[in-house]
């Protein structure tokens, strides 16, 4: 069961948050909240996502969520900054500490080889101090190549 209306509040949610970590239960009120009267039963709402068919739909809604080793969860949002400055500062910008997302920044702490994985340069080499979820890694890779693109993209004045 895939249900549009729940998803876009599931995004209005994720977007509101940007990125929550915690109990999914804890999530699904706040979705329900933003529902307001349209709102299922929380334990159906709870169900719902927990689905891994659910995760992968969501992905479409520039929305990560998925649970951690330690059993919470996280709730993402995927979409990226409005503007090439933005994504060059989040670019040039490393977290405070090499055991957080990159892209969400939440911190896996002793668990980061299980739940990070290595961002790659174009030649396949791991960069340095650079970690991501899985679902994180897409938005970030396609963030770097806008930038790229942008920066070889030639300017009005070399065109005349
Ligand atoms: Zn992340």
């Amino acid at each position: 069961m895939n249900d549009e209306s729940i998803n876009r509040h599931i995004q209005a949610v994720a977007i509101q948050f940007i990125s929550y970590r915690g109990d999914i239960r804890a999530m699904a009120s706040f979705i329900a909240a933003s529902m307001g009267d349209a709102a299922p039963d929380i334990e159906l709402l709870t169900n719902y996502l927990r689905k891994p068919e659910i995760h992968e739909e969501l992905i479409k809604w520039d929305v990560g969520i998925w649970r951690n080793t330690t059993g919470d969860w996280s709730l993402v949002s995927l979409a990226a900054p409005s503007s090439i400055e933005q994504m060059r500062y989040r670019l040039e910008h490393f977290p405070t500490s090499n055991t957080q997302c990159r892209w969400c920044l939440q911190d896996a702490k002793r668990l980061a080889h299980i739940e990070l994985i290595p961002e790659k340069d174009i030649r396949g080499e791991p960069v340095d101090n650079s970690w991501l979820h899985k679902f994180c890694m897409r938005p970030w890779l396609t963030m770097r190549n806008q930038v790229a693109r942008a920066q070889t993209a030639p300017s009005k004045e070399s065109l005349i």
